[in-house]
C-alpha cells in the first residue's frame, strides 16, 4: 500500500508535502504499484500552470504507507534534526517551531525523508 505525496517547489523556502488525498480530505491509499505509476505519470506529464512564486511543476513521488504515515500523521518537533538548525527566535539548536525559517527546515526534512523512502517518482 502506497502514498502519492506532492512536492511542491516554490522560490523562497520549502512547502510541506501533502499526501494526495481524496474529496472528502483524507489520504488515498493506493493498492496497485502499476496503477500508481501510471497516476504518477499522468500527473507528472499533463499541461500545468504555475502557481504564484511556484519555480516548477510539482513532482510526485510514491512511498510505501508504513513509511509515509510518518508525515501524514505529522512529526512532533523532537522527531526533526535541530542540531546545527539556527532559528531567528530560539537560536542554535533551539526552534521556535512557528517562524518560516522552522516552518521551511521542517518541510526540507520532511522531502529529504520522503525521498528516501519513495520507490517511484514523477
Ligand atoms: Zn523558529
Amino acid at each position: 500500500m502506497y502514498y502519492i505525496f506532492r512536492i511542491r517547489h516554490f522560490y523562497g523556502g520549502a512547502r510541506p508535502p501533502r499526501a494526495i488525498e481524496d474529496s472528502q480530505g483524507s489520504p488515498i491509499i493506493y493498492d496497485d504499484l502499476d496503477g500508481i505509476i501510471q497516476v504518477v505519470d499522468e500527473l507528472g506529464s499533463a499541461p500545468y500552470i504555475l502557481l504564484h512564486g511556484e519555480a516548477s511543476r510539482p513532482q510526485y513521488l510514491v512511498v510505501p504507507v508504513q513509511y509515509g504515515d510518518r508525515i501524514v500523521d505529522g512529526r512532533p518537533m523532537d522527531d526533526y534534526d535541530w542540531d546545527d538548525f539556527v532559528c531567528p527566535n530560539g537560536g542554535r539548536g533551539n526552534p521556535c517551531g512557528e517562524c518560516s525559517a522552522c516552518l521551511a527546515e521542517m518541510a526540507e526534512q520532511d522531502i529529504h525523508y520522503l525521498r528516501e523512502h519513495e520507490v517511484y517518482h514523477s
